[in-house]
């Protein structure tokens, strides 16, 4: 567990409660996990949720968490997404060690523990299409019919179910189904489908199965094989928690694991559904899994939030039973905390303004000292250069300012960070009436930021040299819908919101941002957060904003220096 984590309080959530009573009681020796995605697509924020909650009680109580893909059902499930899963897990600061497992590394055995079910007389082979099964299993109110292949001789069943199993008979021409009770008031426990026939190459296994288990059948049993000890899902398995535990019962497993439900993480204008995520790439609305106006871990990661931030959100939303909407400001307050605490400082104009300095001399450049972080000198200074020719932001100069603006106007003098004060002496147009230069005068007197006769000025803004600053794009990252319930009335991909992607053309940043590494985020003053993108080339860099800088503006207009 990385160092910078919270150990464990006492009544901090009920399943930490629930496992220390365990232990307490000697229910349990340790404690055992897991956390068990389905690889058919990226892990998101979401799963952080599962991710931390099943590590960081592990690490808590001095156990051991699993990693288990649940990677039943060939069709939908490929190596790209076990590869990106092992990758997320491990940036987010988790190590699973030598507990890798996969549930196909227990086909054989949950194989012949479907038999034992049959020798039992608990399960059979139905030879219903899928329509009469669907139509036989009864509604909420009503209760479903018994199949007429229910009471078949398990030697009959056995044949069948060996049959299935080489190979035999085409996709859905048979399952194999618990025997339990077609008029229980759960619907998961009406003879739910334990094996169903699928001719489909899987990533681990190949061409060997041409059945495989449902989810139900394989989670509570992968969870016995490895002695989980506590097996913790999200709510919509509650209901299934009956069948969970009538497996157990009914097969000579080595451990029995029980299951604990709390709520999913959701949160307010995203969405965390894989099916829905899946759309969003393959209908291309969005670069791929890894865009960094993805909720995905791998997506938040190129954006450039840092997997503490990501770490500290889960803890501050907590675990607990009843389904909640988080605000994406809880989010971001996380981000910005630890980019604060943590982000180096660099100067870049979104929007550039030409300034000439009238009163510096051609060809002369100084070199001044800035800070790289205000809080940790340990982050040490860096060396930028100042010339005659610099760009400001556009939007830190007004021609007619209202009252409370104190950046540059016309005869305005404003600080330049790091550097002097500059007075604004005339103001440059083009045929169109728009400004494009501004004629300033600087005082020699200032340099590093003081007057020495003490005069004020109100406002501080960043520049950058026109000699030496590289041009980039930047992308402003916005959220991908534009109602906080998405799909909430209608398909959900009429929620999009078409300015999710603002791009920034013809920024100009200092030039140390050309060696950032990626994924790195740095604080642009005054304007927020942003990490290099892979899209990066020398001479054409590319960033994204990780998050916007809070109240800059009004600390500003408050007289702090940022
Ligand atoms: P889908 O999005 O289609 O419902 P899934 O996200 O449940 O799929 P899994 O791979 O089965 O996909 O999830 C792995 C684990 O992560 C499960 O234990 C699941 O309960 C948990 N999990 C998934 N989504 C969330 C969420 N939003 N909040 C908390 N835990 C989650
Ligand atoms: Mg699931």
């Amino acid at each position: 567990m990385p160092s910078d984590m919270p150990a464990t309080e006492a009544g901090q959530d009920f399943i930490r409660d629930l496992i220390q009573a365990d232990l307490e009681a000697g229910r349990v020796a340790s404690v055992v996990t897991r956390f068990p995605p389905e690889p058919n697509g990226y892990l998101h924020i979401g799963h952080a949720k599962s991710i931390c909650l099943n590590f960081g009680v592990a690490t808590e109580f001095g156990g051991q968490c699993h990693l288990r893909f649940d990677d039943t059902n060939p069709v939908k499930e490929e190596q790209e997404y076990i590869d990106a899963i092992e990758r997320d897990v491990r940036w987010l600061g988790f190590d699973w060690g030598r507990h890798l497992h996969h549930a196909s590394d227990y086909f054989e055995q949950l194989y012949a523990w479907a038999e034992h079910l049959i020798q039992d007389g608990h399960a059979y082979v139905d030879d219903q299409t899928p329509d009469e099964m669907r139509a036989s299993r009864g509604t909420l109110t009503e209760p479903g019919r018994n199949s007429p292949w229910r009471d078949r001789p398990a030697a009959e069943n056995l044949d069948l179910f060996r049959r299935m199993r080489a190979g035999e008979f085409p996709n859905g021409a048979r399952v194999l189904r618990a025997k339990i009770d077609m008029s229980a008031g759960n619907m998961n426990l009406r003879d739910p489908a334990l094996y169903r026939i699928l001719h489909a190459t899987h990533p681990r296994t190949g061409d060997a199965w041409r059945i495989y288990p449902t989810y139900d059948f394989a989670h509570g049993q992968s969870d016995a094989i490895e002695g989980i000890t506590h097996s913790l899902c999200t709510l919509e398995f509650e209901d299934h928690r009956p069948l969970y535990d009538w497996l157990i019962a009914h097969l000579p497993v080595p451990a029995r694991p029980r299951q604990t439900e709390f709520a999913r993480l959701n949160l307010a204008y995203t969405v965390l559904s894989k099916r829905i995520l899946t759309r969003l790439v393959q209908e291309g609305h969005v670069s791929g899994w890894d865009d960094p106006r993805m909720p995905t871990l791998a997506g938040l990661r190129r954006r450039g939030v840092p997997p503490g931030a990501l770490r500290e959100f889960v803890r501050r939303v907590g675990v607990a039973r009843a389904n909640s909407v988080v605000e994406m400001a809880a989010f971001d307050a996380c981000v910005r905390e630890e980019l604060n605490r943590t982000a180096e400082r660099r100067m870049a104009v979104l929007r550039p303004l030409r300034v000439v300095i009238e009163n510096w001399p051609e060809g002369q450049v100084d070199e001044l000292d800035a800070v790289n972080h205000p809080e940790h000198p340990d982050a040490g200074t860096r060396r930028i250069r100042f010339g005659r020719e610099i760009f400001v932001e556009r939007e830190d100069f007004m021609e007619t300012p209202p009252k409370k603006f104190f950046r540059l106007a016309p005869g305005r003098e404003v600080r330049l960070r790091y550097a002097y004060f500059i007075t604004c002496r005339e103001v440059v147009k083009d045929a169109a009436g728009e400004v494009i230069e501004l004629r300033c005068t600087y005082d020699p007197a200032t340099r590093g930021g003081d007057s020495p006769d003490g005069r004020k000025v109100q406002g501080t803004i960043h520049w950058v040299s026109a000699d030496d600053a590289v041009p980039a794009e930047l992308r402003l990252i916005n959220p991908l819908f534009n109602r906080p319930d998405p799909g909430a009335d209608g398909d959900v991909m009429d929620d999009l919101d078409p300015g999710s992607l603002e791009v920034i053309t013809g920024a100009l940043l200092e030039p140390s941002l050309a060696d950032v590494p990626m994924a790195r985020a740095v604080q642009f003053e005054r304007q927020g957060y942003y990490c290099a993108d892979p899209d990066s080339q020398p001479g054409a860099l590319v960033f994204n904003r990780t998050v916007g800088l809070r109240d800059s503006w009004a600390k500003l207009q408050a007289g702090a220096r940022p």
